[in-house]
């Protein structure tokens, strides 16, 4: 748990833009029984949605096949050091993080490539896993927001995670078994709650890949609702294919196509889990614009992230205001103010991106928003959540 004193003084000069509380800084584990449910998509994407909400924010990748980093377009080549070393030598996870496309959002991977590096790492969260959770308080001091995502079941790696969060999340796919696995999950979670007093507390499950065309979806959501009261969150992360080509693409959907449903439901989800934490959702800034194309970084380690208000006040005011330049300083990772600054230039942003909005979204979007007119309220959006773009 987090040392007040621990958290440097710029960020305490920073008082109105803490993003959780007087103190804290928050550290999430997104778990799940079974694979393929949306869980490394999900960290990615919420990530990114805090960091474009103002929040300092690393996303830690404890499974060595989850293509966490992969997704934000970092491999073997890119990365120097991770969880593997921060286990063997003690560094902080500050050290071994990495910038990604988006200032404001690092990621440490487990670091493990090959077969005897995976084991060794495997090794070493199952015995030393009081250390990952020292690395991890001692990084609340850098970052505003920790999300951690973990490999399917309830492994070494899921244990450690859940000693060092605050709350854990579970993305629920809309079909009938992940009620069975999802149970089994909560199950776990409580008989290792009850012996390790300082496991994290469910902070809610959410569904993901739903599809408003299948009656399964719909029967899921109700039955969870029925069953986890007020534990299921609202929000649905629709499929999407935008999503999808995440890790293609080597960028958080969120910042290269923020209209799509799939973006959306990611911002909703942010908003939701901070509205839930009495936190003003966006207080840092509006729901962010920029569909911006930014090349993949040059990778190199970086130091911490300024608070984001410090960014946003330097980097917003004195710098030109040229689209080009505006791309350029993306490009480089510079910050730019970060995104945080770059939301009050909103329109800049927009003229200087190239991204649109694809035709398989606007279709996709158009079935889905007629859908929701239909059916409004099922699925806790309504015509409001459609109406820009239909
Ligand atoms: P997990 O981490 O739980 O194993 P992933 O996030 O890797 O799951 O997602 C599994 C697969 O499903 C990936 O190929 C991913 O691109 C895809 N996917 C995840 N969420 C969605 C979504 N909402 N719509 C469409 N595809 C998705
Ligand atoms: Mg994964």
């Amino acid at each position: 748990m987090l040392n007040p004193s621990a958290r440097d003084d710029s960020a305490s000069a920073n008082a109105a833009v803490r993003p959780w509380d007087e103190h804290a800084s928050r550290v999430l584990a997104l778990v799940s029984q079974k694979g393929g449910v949306g869980k490394t998509t999900s960290t990615v994407n919420l990530g990114a949605c805090f960091a474009l909400n103002g929040h300092r924010v690393l996303v830690i990748g404890t499974d060595p096949q989850c293509g966490l980093s992969r997704s934000l377009g970092l491999g073997p080549q890119q990365l120097r050091g991770g969880l593997r070393e921060v286990l063997l030598s003690g560094l902080p996870l500050a050290d071994v993080a990495h910038a990604t496309v988006l200032p404001g959002l690092q990621v440490v991977s487990s670091d493990a490539w090959t077969m005897s590096e995976e084991e060794q790492y495997k090794d070493l969260m199952a015995r030393q896993a009081r250390a990952f959770v020292a690395a991890v308080n001692d990084a609340r001091a850098s970052f505003d927001t920790i999300l951690i995502d973990c490999p399917p079941g309830f492994g070494a790696e899921t244990r450690a995670a859940l000693l060092a969060a605050d709350g854990f999340l579970v993305p629920v796919q809309a079909e009938e078994l992940s009620r069975d696995s999802l149970a089994r999950l909560l199950d776990h979670v409580r008989e290792f709650g009850a012996a390790s007093a300082d496991a994290a507390a469910l902070d809610g499950l959410f569904l993901t890949m739903t599809d408003h065309r299948t009656r399964m979806s719909r029967r899921v959501a109700t039955l969870l609702g029925e069953e986890y009261g007020d534990r299921l969150l609202e929000t649905t992360i629709p499929r999407n294919t935008r999503l999808s080509e995440m890790a293609v693409d080597g960028r958080p959907t969120v910042i290269f196509d923020r209209r799509s449903s799939g973006s959306r439901a990611y911002f909703d989800l942010m908003d939701e889990i901070l509205v839930r934490r009495g936190r003003t959702a966006a207080a840092t800034a509006p729901h962010p614009a920029p569909r911006i194309v930014a090349a993949a970084p040059e990778p190199r380690a970086t130091e911490p992230p300024r608070p984001p208000a410090l960014q946003s006040a330097a980097g917003g005011a004195d710098r030109p205001r040229s689209p080009g330049r505006l791309l350029d300083d993306l490009r480089r990772n510079e910050g730019a103010g970060g995104f945080a600054g770059l939301l009050d230039r909103e329109d800049e942003v927009l003229e200087a991106s190239t991204d649109l909005l694809s035709l398989d979204d606007l279709l996709e979007e158009e079935e889905h928003g007629a859908r929701d007119r239909r059916d409004e309220g099922d699925w806790g959006y309504g015509d409001d959540y459609y109406e820009t773009v239909n």
